[in-house]
This record gives structure tokens, sequence and C-alpha cells, in this order.
């Protein structure tokens, strides 16, 4: 296993790219945008890839091909995902034009994704699924290297124009529905029996939408993800076409002249577009994707800063036992692709060859701030995975693309594993792979995921949320109803908050104690609807950080985390002032001063660059400090981690005027619509 790489320094040049001086009104930070697309359909007849009974070149063009770019951000921060009219893009392939593009721009390899759309109608590529292509002759494999060799040109070249294009723009996104995807694994007892549509399977109909404006909201791009194989069309159709992938980006296009339009594929290598068969049913798909794009761009967006930290993991998967030779010379003796794919085993055996054992596998993924995750995972990635990760890492903040950046076969799930068939075994002979996966591959690749995802984003693991949730559900049982009173001024926070009598300290004030011991601002990010929605209050008063640093987690991470609870707060309480306290030095955490200052400075700094009229920060650690500089340890409790009755006044006293300053009498916030 390789190390993997993180950079999470990124989020200092996310405080430095906000501008300043606005409201807070939830529009998205400027951010440096590039969009730009290439025709990439071949001018001369290639073997088209993707099913595996054609024989003869391309017969024509239904649809033009496109490779299409996005660049977003600058510097180190920068990131370029490309879309390609494709089946797949082989890894060799992904690394050269990476390689060019660091060599050109600097772009770093975790800050590149190439996501291909799976269409069946496009050429085929040097090294990609080869026992697909039945008799091929030389002079077509001549002129899918040049192809090959041309496309990655054209890679580079649309990756440098979007690059070069950047200018300030907006970006949000936003999640939508498309229906048209439809499992298509049936089953009896438990095992594959056919490819065909199964009402009962699983799919995955999201349709996340990232949208690219101008700064004065003029629509300049989309980029779309949609789990869902890209076959409408008649397999015997043999002529350059997007499918339904092609149809949406055409369509989306014509109704917004001058944009860019993108389609990226999700899990869905276990769907198939339904009903289909036709080119005007992938005309009908395509359309489908468009108008849910507009109904999309008719509401709000969740607003976007640039890429805060990119990261890759790259391991193997194991293959589950190999068949031995006796049964490959069994096999080379049917007919189809079981048997040529039997005939190139022995063949490599024959050479004195050794099977692969396992298959190298990478995955990326790149974070926005903690309020998007993207991840790309290569391969024909079935449904499973993105429900998984779904459910296990935060839920709706993930963007999951398969066919990204490699294409080595299908990638099934561990259930999938069990039942065998086509997308677990079968489709292995025309990836030339030796035999199905192991399955644990599921849990390793998911495992990989977590381990590169930012903190924040894991937050639906069952153990936190058992952590607390009696606590939490606790917390408002005197108040009328279970519930804090609307207006009022709720604090959230560690044990500093839960163990502070706020009555005591502000008895004018509807105050709300919303503490919960031990933790950190991811959790607080976890239940931020009891905490924070449900209340809907007139102020929020943040402290947390503390206990996130004494886990020993990097100071770039709980500024993230931070982040992303100031951000989430902003969205459910747009109107509510938020007050962000210091992390607070103690005698206890002396050791973690340095760590604690250089959180402080980065939350003020974000607070100060974001130019909120209602986010302020308050430093209330040095009250607490003596004249040496060192805490006192007179206003801590035995622990000397916690604040006694005397440290709190302090703070009190701090806040009073703050506080009162933002509540009008009777704690209603006069703003609200
Ligand atoms: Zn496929």
């Amino acid at each position: 296993m390789r190390p993997f790489r993180a950079c999470l320094a990124g989020v200092c040049l996310l405080l430095a790219s906000i501008s300043a001086g606005r409201g807070a009104e939830l529009e998205s930070t400027l951010v440096q945008i590039g969009l730009a697309r290439v025709d990439i359909t071949p001018s001369y007849a290639v073997r088209l890839t993707g099913y595996g009974s054609r024989t003869n070149e391309a017969g024509g063009t239904d649809q033009q091909l496109w490779a299409k770019a996005l660049a977003i951000g600058e510097g180190p921060a920068a990131v370029v995902v490309i879309t390609v009219d494709n089946l797949g893009i082989p890894a060799e392939m992904t690394e050269e034009v990476a390689r060019r593009l660091d060599k050109r721009f600097g772009l770093k390899r975790e800050r590149l994704a190439i996501c291909a759309s799976h269409t069946h109608y496009a050429p085929a590529l040097t090294g990609m699924a080869k026992l697909i292509l039945k008799d091929l002759t030389a002079e077509q494999s001549e002129r899918i290297a040049r192809y090959s060799a041309e496309l990655t040109d054209a890679f580079e070249r649309v990756a440098a124009e979007a690059l070069e294009s950047r200018r300030p723009g907006r970006l949000g996104w936003c999640e939508g529905r498309v229906g048209f995807a439809g499992n298509r694994r049936t089953l009896v007892d438990g095992l594959w029996k056919a490819n065909a549509q199964n009402p009962e399977g699983l799919v995955d109909h999201s349709l996340p939408t990232l949208v690219a404006r101008d700064p004065d909201g003029k629509l300049r791009g989309v980029l779309v993800n949609y789990a869902c194989h890209c076959t409408t069309i008649n397999a015997n159709d043999n002529k350059y076409c997007g499918d339904w992938a092609g149809f949406a980006q055409e369509t989306i296009e014509r109704s917004h002249p001058g944009t860019i339009a993108m389609v990226a594929i999700g899990c869905g290598a276990d769907a198939n577009p339904y009903p289909r068969g036709t080119l005007d049913l992938a005309r009908d798909h395509g359309q489908e994707i468009a108008r849910e794009v507009d109904r999309l761009l008719e509401e709000k967006q969740l607003p976007l800063g640039a890429v805060t930290a990119a990261a890759e993991e790259s391991f193997d998967l194991p293959f589950a036992k190999l068949p031995t030779r006796a049964q490959w010379e069994e096999r080379a003796k049917q007919k189809g692709p079981i048997a040529t794919h039997a005939q190139a085993q022995l063949a490599r055996l024959d050479r004195g060859e050794q099977l692969p054992q396992t298959l190298p596998y990478r995955v990326e993924t790149w974070d926005f701030g903690g309020e998007l995750a993207m991840i790309f995972l290569p391969g024909e990635v079935t449904v499973e995975y993105a429900l998984r990760l779904k459910r296990e890492h935060a839920g709706k903040r993930l963007w999951v693309s398969g066919y990204s950046n490699d294409e080595p076969c299908y990638i099934a799930s561990r259930r999938l594993i069990g039942e065998g068939g086509y997308e677990v075994e079968s489709s292995m002979w025309y990836y030339d792979r030796p035999t199905h996966f192991a399955p644990e591959v599921e849990d390793m690749i998911v495992g990989a995921v977590e381990r590169i995802l930012p903190e924040a984003y894991r937050l639906a693991r069952e153990q936190p949320v058992k952590r607390w949730q009696a606590e939490i559900e606790k917390l408002d049982a005197k108040q009328p109803g279970g519930r804090a009173p609307e207006g009022s001024i709720v604090f959230v926070g560690s044990s500093t908050i839960r163990r502070w009598d706020l009555l005591k300290s502000f008895p004018d004030l509807p105050v709300v104690n919303h503490g919960f011991g031990g933790s950190q601002y991811a959790d607080a990010v976890y239940f931020l609807k009891p905490l924070v929605e449900d209340a809907q209050p007139s102020t929020v008063v943040l402290y947390d950080g503390d206990n996130d640093l004494a886990a020993g987690k990097p100071v770039e991470q709980v500024a993230a985390d931070a982040i992303a609870m100031i951000y989430r707060t902003r969205l459910a309480v747009p109107e509510a002032r938020i007050i962000v306290l210091s992390v607070k030095p103690s005698p206890k955490r002396r050791a973690l001063v340095d760590a604690q200052r250089k959180l402080n400075a980065m939350l003020e700094g974000y607070v100060i660059t974001r130019g909120d009229k209602r986010l302020s920060y308050v430093d209330v650690g040095a009250l607490l400090l003596g004249s040496e500089g060192e805490p006192r340890s007179d206003l801590f409790v035995a622990d000397q981690l916690h604040l006694n009755d005397q440290g709190y006044a302090l703070w009190a006293e701090k806040l009073r005027p703050i506080l009162a300053q933002s509540t009008p009498p009777g704690g209603r916030n006069s703003n609200r619509e």
C-alpha cells in the first residue's frame, strides 16, 4: 500500500479567497472558475467499444463527442474535473494527462479527475477492455492507437483552456432526482438470473449538480452526476453518440446558450436506463436530466468555495481464488467470451507469466470546506458503494462518481459477489481479469475513502450518535414543549458550555444551554438540528475546538470542522447572530497552547473575511491569562481544565454587552420574515 497524500493546508487558501464586505446573505464567496470544451469526434472510422457483438468500425455520427473541463480555484488549491463521452479512460492515459498538467500548471495528481460517461458509442481506446473487441485487425488497432493519442492531447488541451480561462465566479451545488435508472439484476433464490429490469433492486436516483455562475448570477456551466449505464441506444447502432449523457449536455447547452454542461456517472454499474433500445429514448432520458437541471437552477443552491483538501489512496484489491490450469483448459474448449478469456489466461501461463492475484486501485476525494465531498472511484462501481458511503458518511453531502480516472473492470459490492452473475463474474472476461473479486473489496474501498475523507464527513457513524443522543434529547426537557423557546440565545459546545450556569451569568437574557460534554465541532454539526435549527434562536454562541485539539486532530482539520459548523448554522438560521468564542487556554492543556493560538487565528481570520455583519468572533482567552501570559489556575476548578465561578464571571462580563446588544427585549428577532 502506498501512503496516501492529503493536503489540508488549503483551508488557509480558502480563508484567503473569501471575499469580504457583504452581509449575511447566503451567497457563495467568489472563486476562480474556468470552463472549456473540445470536440473529440474522430474524423475517421474507429471501432466502438462497450458491446462485444460489433466487428466493424463506426459507420457515422449520430452526435458529436465531447471532452469538457471545469477548473476551480487558484494556485496549489486548483482542481480540474474533465468529463468525456467515452466508455472509460485507462489509468495510463489519466496518468499521462496528470503528468502534463503537473508540468505545465503545477496541478498535483490528486487534483485532477477524469470522469467517463460510459457511452457505448465512442471509440475504443488502447489498453481498455481488450477482450471485448472481437476480430480486431491490425489496421483497426492502429486507428484505436491514433485516436487514443489524440484524446490524450485533447484532455491536456481542454484542461489547459479551463485553467487559462479562469475568472471570478460563484459555485453552488444542489441535488435533484431523476427516475429513469432501473436496477438490472434479476435474481432467483438469491442468485443472479439475468440482465433485466428489477423494480425491487437498489438504485440511486439522486442528481447532485454543481452550478458555476458569474459574480452577477449569470449561468456559466453545470456538472451533474447520475448513477446509470449510458446504454439506451440499440446495441446494433454503430455510430458515434453520447447516448443519454450526450443528449443531456446538448439539451442543457441549447436552453442556456453560452454555457457548458458536463455529465459524470455515479455508481450505476448495475443500473440501466429504462425504457431503452432507441436513439429517441436516449434523447428523452437526456431531456429528463435537462428538465431537472432547469428546475434546480430556479432553486437556491448551497454556496461552495474552492476545494480545501484533495487526497488519494492507492491499494490492491484481491481477486478470489484463481481457477486451476485444468479449469482454464476446460473453459477454453467452450465457445464465446468465456473461451476467449480462458485462452488468453492459458497463453499467459504458457509464457511462464503469473496471473495477477490483485488489481491496483486508487480512490480520490475533494473536500469543499466540509460542505461537499466529491469521491472519485475507478471502474464500473455498483450502486451499494454510493448508498453505503452516503449512509455512513454525512449523507447528502457526498458526491460519488464511478468511471473515474480508470476503468479496470466492474467493482461489485460484497452482496453482489455472493449473488454472482454478470457484474461479478462474466463481465471480468471482457476486461481480461482472471476472476471475480474477493468479498472484502467493498470494505477496503469504503475504508480507504473513510481514511482520506476529512473528519467532518464521518458524522453518521453509530458511536458518536449513541454517545450523545440521550444527553441531547434531555437538553430542553424542562422547557415548555421540550424545546428551547424561539428567539432565545443558544449556547452550543462542549463541557465548558455545559458546566456554565448561564441563568446566573445572564439573569436578564433568554439564554439556553445546549452544551454536551466532550463534544467537538464535528459532533455539533451532526446535531445541528436539535441544537440550533429547532430552536430558531436569535443568537447562537459557539464553543468547541478544545476537545478537538486534545484528541490530536490537526489544527487545519479543526478549523475546517468549525467552518462547517458556522456555515451550517448560517444556513439553518439565516437571520441569527452567530458568536464564535475562541478556544480557551487552560493549565491542563498548556501543551496545546500553540495549536490553540493557531486555531483561534484561523477562526478569527475566517470570521473577518466572511464579511457577515451578524457573525463575530470573541476572544475569551486573554481574560484568563496572568501577567506572565500563563492561564491563571485560580480561575479553574480542581481539574485545571474547566472554569470556576470566577472564570465564568469574567466571560459573562465580556459577553453581556455583546449579547444584550444583539437581542431585543423578549428575545424575539424583529428581522425574521
Ligand atoms: Zn458497463
